[in-house]
């Protein structure tokens, strides 16, 4: 009688945790009323956000009528930001962060290969989310020259068009030729002499 009343608060237990990860499973898909402030104008406003991380909407401030991104990142934490602004966007394959210039007018998905890691990211240029990404490597040239303001340039092999770099990472100085969709990856030289 024991042994049986012990199986039924078993079966009891068993149906609480289905119930709760049912429940959890199901908050993912359930929107969430919180308050944020406007980035604009610091009002506090009630919008309605998704559970699950990636959820983002476009919000109207009731009070300076602009309109701000409220996000929820890949930890759970809800964003506000302004509408054209500089967002964080962390690399899917290797979580390194950095940031882009968003376009919030743009239809058109950023290219944006990661720096660490190399993979080649489509970026959602209205709220900076990754939507994918495919492995890449960056092929080694020279640098050619420097422009008036120090920047290296450099040739890119498929179409000979030159390119002036765009970042400096771990050593190295990056170009990016987006018509033949090349990432070229220059030694960092000369620093001695600057
Ligand atoms: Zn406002
Ligand atoms: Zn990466
Ligand atoms: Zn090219």
């Amino acid at each position: 009688m024991a042994c049986g009343a012990l199986l039924l608060i078993r079966i009891a237990d068993a149906q609480t945790m289905i119930s709760d990860a049912a429940s959890r499973l199901g908050n993912l898909t359930e929107n969430e009323s919180l308050s944020v402030s406007c980035p604009y104008c610091l009002v506090s406003n009630e919008v309605e956000i998704g559970k699950a991380p990636g959820s983002s909407i476009i919000f109207c401030c009731r009070e300076c009528v602009q309109r701000f991104h409220v996000h929820r990142s890949f930890n759970g934490r809800v964003d506000v930001r302004q509408r054209a602004s500089i967002a964080e966007v962390q690399c899917m394959n290797c979580g390194d962060v950095h940031g882009i210039k968003l376009k919030p007018e743009s239809a058109t998905p950023i290219s944006r290969w990661c720096l660490k890691c190399f993979v080649k990211q489509r970026i959602d240029p209205v709220n900076g989310i990754v939507t994918s990404f495919v492995p890449d490597t960056p092929l080694d040239v020279q640098q050619l020259s420097r422009d008036g303001t120090g920047r290296s340039i450099c040739e890119c092999p498929d179409c000979n068009t030159q390119l002036r770099a765009f970042a400096i990472r771990d050593g190295y100085i990056f170009a990016a030729c987006y018509k033949c969709d090349n990432l070229l990856r220059m030694e960092e030289l000369e620093v001695a002499n600057n």
